[in-house]
């Protein structure tokens, strides 16, 4: 699946991050969507600041630490045929 890492000095128009909170824009259905490094947003592994695009469920967000501690971001999504 393509996969977009953020830069967290060059975010983005339709990007944000804070802290260990980011802003995502779905490539697939432009849902903005935020994704938090906390128990809020775990994947059925367990795997905390993981979420589906809460719209259309085919794309992924995930953080992990914070925009100015060395944290990453990034968003992942399903190839359209
Ligand atoms: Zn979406």
């Amino acid at each position: 699946m393509p996969i977009k890492n953020l830069n967290p000095n060059d975010l983005q128009q339709a990007e944000d991050w804070e802290g260990n909170n980011v802003a995502f824009l779905c490539p697939l259905c432009q849902k903005v969507f935020i994704v938090s490094d906390t128990r809020m947003h775990i994947s059925p592994g367990g795997e905390k600041g993981y979420r589906k695009c809460p719209a259309c469920g085919k794309s992924i967000g995930r953080v992990k630490g914070g925009r100015k501690s060395g944290g990453t971001a990034s968003i992942e999504w399903e190839n359209l045929p």
